[in-house]
């Protein structure tokens, strides 16, 4: 093929890839332009995940009529005029770019009015395509409406994930610019729906409230720093609330959300060794770098920025939240041991080596790698058949006591085995939850569940609730009784009796942790996921002194489980300290 220049609409489409990469980008881009219009007002509705209809009204300055062709041609833009002005902005927009990328792949209509004149405009962009603006009645401000993403580039359409994954992201940015601008009122509404709105007022932990619930907002920490040329506040979560993954880390640069893993790693080394491996803060910290130290344009979504001193940045994020923490929590008691406590049981068997860890418990035994096995129990149960696989089963154990209140101490065939009390009486749980699950459904049962006295209400963020309403009927199989209740507000009215007792609204949260990871996971492993999950909330805990009958009881029913040696997460349940190795410790054997 010969070199030519591309068509005018392929060029365009090409270059909206870059911008547009599913409805969520949409919704970004329209928000950052109400935004830097000065709206003080932001309604945002979404039909379909996006795919049908997304609509951004604002109230900010408005489109003349005589420029609305213009907003729409690429690299037009009010924001930014010579290139040295690149180094000095202070708008989110400034490429133009977003209205000619979205008008080249989807129907667009623009209605605007700017104070002042009789009336308003209206113009319809298709194809990359415009035509003329006609006049009509509208309020001040601008109302950007996108119908049929994508319709004319089908091979995007496949790229896109689940409606309910893209209805998740734009939830997802709309609440971070919502959380970023707390003296803008926002408003979503997905599906005729409410997602939130924030009153404007200005106070961001109230803000942060709306958007996350009030039981977070009040258990966040503040950071506020002032140094030189940078100035670091926002929240911070205490080492008691964690994340299973990084998604609630998030920084904003001049009120610009942005991905940066250099400032994530710098904030997770303030909370290193605070919080168990594997787990994450939650943290919304806004930085203010004055704009000349800062590089927006290495990104088309500007998604990313470049910083001319990174680690005078990165430093001043560490000791901002460091400062926080401390500030908040009591300073640990270290000794020798709480170094592997709190570095898990990977750093353990790194550094341990004299002590023989129970064959099966790898570390490597990822919550996955467990379902398999998992699975293959379940699966047993129905059938009836206890298939044994010796290897895995616990010898039968005699119990000596409980030292630490956390580990119980026992004797097996062939030596010592210390069994952590916590971990043991989860892998009971789950079992025990899983087997009563799959017995009942066999008979066509649900799991019994014990109602509240009194129903529970639990807050959640839009995004959890979503994700809690979608499982909710296989949380009504396990027993859970849950309702919805008010737009995010789920009514907890009972819970399966194995979980009497447990705080029910720390079970809904547990439960919302893991199904945030995945796209669609599968319906056998969301309930494992979901029993692991609670599980390792209602078991006994370290630290609690149990009677020696409890203390038997509970070897016992660890006997009697199908993987006894790791709990649901992987972890081992139990220690061997081998006659073996005993004697090699006493110098008995090989000395000789
Ligand atoms: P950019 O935001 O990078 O300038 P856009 O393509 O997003 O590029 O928008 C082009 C221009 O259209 C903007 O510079 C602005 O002048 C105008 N514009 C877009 N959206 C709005 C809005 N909601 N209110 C007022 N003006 C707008
Ligand atoms: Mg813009």
């Amino acid at each position: 093929m010969p070199i030519q220049v591309l068509p005018p609409e392929i060029a365009s489409q090409i270059a909206a890839g870059e911008v547009v990469e599913r409805p969520a980008s949409v919704i970004k881009e329209l928000i950052e332009n109400a935004l830097d219009a000065g709206a003080t007002f932001i309604s945002i509705k979404v039909d379909e995940a996006g795919k049908r209809l997304m609509e951004v009204a604002d109230n900010g300055k408005g489109i003349a009529v005589e420029e609305l062709p213009l907003s729409i041609a690429r690299h037009a833009t009010s924001k930014l005029s010579t290139a040295e002005d690149l180094f000095s902005i202070s708008t989110l927009g400034f490429r133009g770019e977003a209205l000619a990328a979205i008008g080249s792949v989807a129907r667009m209509t623009i209605t605007s009015r700017v104070s002042g004149v009789e009336s308003g405009a209206r113009m319809r962009v298709e194809g990359g395509k415009h035509h003329q603006p006609e006049p009509v009645g509208a309020p001040v401000g601008t109302v950007v409406r996108v119908e049929n993403l994508f319709y004319n580039v089908p091979a995007r359409l496949k790229f896109l994930k689940s409606d309910r994954t893209e209805r998740r992201q734009i939830d997802d940015v709309a609440t971070r610019y919502a959380l970023a601008f707390p003296g803008v009122r926002f408003q979503l509404d997905q599906d005729g729906r409410s997602v939130f709105h924030t009153s404007g007022k200005g106070d961001r932990r109230e803000t942060l409230g709306t958007l996350y619930g009030v039981e977070i907002a009040r258990q966040m920490l503040e950071v506020m720093a002032e140094e030189d040329a940078l100035s670091i506040e926002g929240f911070i979560s205490p080492i008691s609330l964690t994340r299973s993954n990084r998604r609630e880390i998030i920084f904003y640069i001049n009120g610009r959300p942005i991905y940066d893993i250099a400032l994530s790693t710098a904030l997770l080394q303030a909370y290193r060794t605070l919080i168990m491996v594997g787990r994450y803060p939650v943290a919304y910290l806004f930085l203010r770098i004055s704009p000349e130290l800062v590089d927006v344009n290495v990104h088309p979504t500007k998604a990313e920025v470049r910083l001319r001193n990174p680690n005078q940045v990165f430093s001043g994020v560490q000791r901002a939240t460091k400062r926080a923490l401390l500030a908040h929590t009591p300073v640990p008691t270290a000794n020798g041991s709480a170094d592997w406590l709190h570095g898990g049981w990977e750093s353990y068997t790194e550094k341990g080596g004299q002590h023989s860890a129970i064959p099966e418990a790898r570390s490597s035994d990822t919550l996955t790698g467990n379902h398999e096995k998992t699975m293959e129990f379940a699966k047993q149960i129905p059938s009836g058949k206890q298939g044994q696989v010796e290897s895995m089963r616990t010898p039968i154990l005699r119990l000596i006591g409980q030292i630490a209140s956390t580990y119980l101490v026992a004797e097996g065939p062939d030596g010592l085995y210390l069994v952590d009390q916590h971990a043991a009486h989860e892998r009971v749980l789950f079992e025990k939850l899983m087997g009563q699950r799959f017995a009942e459904i066999e008979d066509g049962d649900q799991v019994a569940s014990q109602a509240l006295l009194e129903p529970i209400p639990v807050e959640l963020s839009p995004a959890s609730a979503r994700l809690i309403e979608e499982q909710l009927p296989v949380l009504n199989e396990f027993g859970f009784r849950i309702d919805p209740f008010g737009p995010r507000t789920f009514l907890v009215r009972g819970l399966p009796t194995l979980l009497s007792g447990m705080d029910p609204a720390a079970a809904l949260r547990v439960l919302v942790e893991d199904f945030e990871e995945d796209e669609a996971p599968l319906q056998s492993e969301t309930e494992a996921r979901i029993v692991a999950r609670v599980c390792k909330r209602a078991a006994v805990k370290a630290g609690q002194v149990l009677s020696p009958e409890e203390q038997r009881a509970l070897l016992i029913d660890l006997e009697k489980c199908q993987s006894p040696r790791t709990c649901p997460h992987g972890r081992p349940t139990m220690i061997h300290l081998s006659v073996d190795l005993l004697e090699r410790q006493f110098g008995r054997r090989g000395a000789r």
